[in-house]
């Protein structure tokens, strides 16, 4: 449509990573950095947090949905990138906004009910981690919730253990990887850290449900390789008004491995939730491929059936996921889903995000 090829200017978003440094002295130092630059301004709409009065001056915010993440000028861009001294010191991520509705979505919710204890010490597996932002979030995530129940209990930190099993298949990205979990997830001896990230350089298909290793895995992340269709300010950027045959295959076959590998991760005999995320815009890469995981599992599996959930974290994101269309999915399966468009004013990227629980163990997620 109109307008559609244009570069669209976004806040910069940068996620603190809560497991080296705290919101409140980042934003007091990135404050300063703001003043001292004196250029740009924010976006009204990301202004939740209007009670600084000094409104000449470009400020930081944090973000309405993302607990964690701020919001600053799109100019800040120029100062903060992969050598600035904030990344380089594990300090924050730099990370779109869409792209951490995925652990936000599997990490929160759970840990509040009954076995909420019990909840925050089992294992994780993400399936598809280079560069590991979002391995890096979830192990924040869940700190951050095995701290919550430590103070409730008045424990001091040290008695629970979570491994995150970060999957990754390319050598040159595995490399990427445990380069980056150095630099974000402090060591277990450090500040007495209950999160522990094992990186694999493994295919995840090839990983064994049955393995004694991953019996306490209870949930999965999925966040496969896709054809980034929204990605809105890169070069290959794809337009949703129609693809030639090349493009249908080459998102063919993608879909056939997505759905591969969400069936794969259905198969864990202990995992009951999964997030399945893309930054893609075409249903075959989304509602299509939960559809089909939905159908295909309930045939072979049975008792054991899975339902999509709307994530609690994101109840006050508008936009939904798409009912009928290719993936046949009722009305009321969509407003599960949690889509960004960032051609239509979401400020953040295009995304796509599911939640599926086991139907038998459901109401335990519900809070
Ligand atoms: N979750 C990552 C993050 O937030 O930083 C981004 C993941 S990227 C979309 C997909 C990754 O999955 C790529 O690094 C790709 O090499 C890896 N990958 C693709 N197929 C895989 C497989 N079968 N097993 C493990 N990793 C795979």
């Amino acid at each position: 449509g109109e307008g559609r090829d244009k570069d669209v200017n976004f806040p910069r978003y940068i996620r603190v990573n809560t497991l080296r440094a705290n919101v409140s002295d980042v934003v007091d130092k990135l404050r300063g950095e703001l003043r001292s630059a004196k250029d740009g301004t924010i976006s009204r709409t990301q202004r939740v947090d209007d009670t600084n009065e000094e409104t000449d001056v470009p400020l930081v915010y944090v973000d309405a949905h993302v607990p964690d993440l701020l919001v600053l000028p799109p100019t800040a861009s120029s100062w903060l990138h992969h050598d600035c001294e904030y990344v380089k010191t594990g300090s924050v991520v730099l990370q779109d906004k869409s792209s951490c509705f995925s652990a936000l979505a599997l990490a929160r919710g759970i840990g509040e009910g009954a076995k909420g204890d019990a909840a925050t010490s089992f294992d994780y597996i993400d399936a598809c981690s280079a560069p590991g932002n979002k391995t890096s979030h979830l192990a924040a995530l869940v700190q951050s919730a095995i701290d919550d129940i430590n103070r409730s209990s008045k424990r001091t930190r040290g008695r629970t253990r979570s491994t995150i099993f970060a999957f990754e298949r390319s050598s040159s990205r595995f490399n990427i990887l445990q380069e980056r979990m150095k630099q974000l997830i402090p060591s277990p001896s450090e500040d007495c850290a209950e999160v522990a990230v094992v990186p694999i350089h493994d295919d995840f298909l090839k990983a064994d449900p049955s393995d004694p290793k991953f019996a306490n895995v209870r949930a999965i992340m999925l966040d496969p390789s896709c054809s980034g269709s929204g990605i809105v300010n890169s070069p290959d950027r794809w337009m949703e008004d129609g693809y030639d045959n090349k493009d249908a295959k080459r998102i063919q076959s993608l879909s056939n491995f997505q759905l591969v590998a969400l069936k794969h991760a259905m198969s864990f005999p202990n995992v009951d939730r999964i997030v399945y995320s893309t930054c893609s815009m075409h249903d075959e890469e989304n509602e299509g491929v939960v559809s089909k995981a939905l159908s295909e599992v309930e045939k072979s599996d049975n008792g054991n059936d899975w339902e999509v959930m709307a994530p609690v974290c994101l109840d006050h994101w508008p936009r939904r996921g798409r009912e009928g269309g290719i993936g046949g999915l009722t009305k009321s399966q969509a407003d599960c889903l949690i889509r960004c468009d960032g051609l239509d004013g979401d400020e953040t990227n295009g995304f796509f995000v599911s939640l599926l629980v086991r139907k038998n163990t459901a109401s335990e997620c519900i809070n």
